[in-house]
């Protein structure tokens, strides 16, 4: 099985890349960010649950979020592989993640973090927030949301450096440029 992770903060185009991945190689895209979304649309138990964790910007606890990653992996047993987006956010999400596929007799391949600044990528959300209305996308929520990552969730990253799975990519720059170096990591699997 062919798994990555696409790792980066809010607005470095790990949704953009993922559809284009997925394509290419006949993958599953994983996103806990969209899976929560379509529960809150839907308003499920578990939607009530996170809808306002994720209105203000808040990560969803682990125990929650893994359970509905492994059972959206668990619909998808043909599978080539799986991009997931936005998870792993946390050590005990990766720790969970390699148990999981490990069980499952995969791996993570790699991860690819896209490298963005901060002032590039308010700018970004700003536009993705006139267009999708998100909440989570407004200002003081953008704000918060990409302090928590560049506080807290890049902290993931040297887990998947000490098992030399890191490759980072610089995501400012032409969408083909950035896919096709993702491509050329890709192709290293
Ligand atoms: P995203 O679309 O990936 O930016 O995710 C939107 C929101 O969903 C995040 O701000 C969190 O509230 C929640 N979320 C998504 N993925 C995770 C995760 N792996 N762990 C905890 N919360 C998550």
């Amino acid at each position: 099985m062919l798994n990555l992770i696409l790792f980066g903060p809010p607005g470095a185009g790990k949704g953009t890349q993922s559809q284009k991945l997925i394509e290419k190689y006949q993958l599953v895209h994983i996103s806990t960010g969209d899976l929560f979304r379509a529960h809150i649309k839907n308003q499920t138990e578990l939607g009530k649950q996170v809808s306002s964790l994720i209105a203000n910007g808040e990560l969803v606890p682990d125990q929650i979020t893994i359970a509905m990653l492994e059972e959206e992996i668990d619909k998808n047993p043909d599978a080539k592989g799986f991009v997931f987006d936005g998870f792993p956010r946390t050590i005990p999400q990766a720790e969970e993640l390699d148990k999981f596929l490990e069980s499952k007799g995969s791996e993570i391949c790699g991860v690819i973090a896209l490298d963005v600044d901060q002032d590039e990528l308010l700018k970004r959300i700003a536009i993705r927030q006139k267009e999708s209305g998100r909440a989570d996308d407004e200002a003081d929520k953008s704000k918060k949301r990409i302090d928590e990552y560049f506080n807290k969730i890049i902290l993931v990253l040297p887990y998947y450096e000490a098992q030399q799975k890191l490759t980072k990519i610089n995501g400012i720059g032409d969408i083909e440029d950035i896919f096709g170096q993702i491509c050329g990591v890709m192709d290293q699997y």
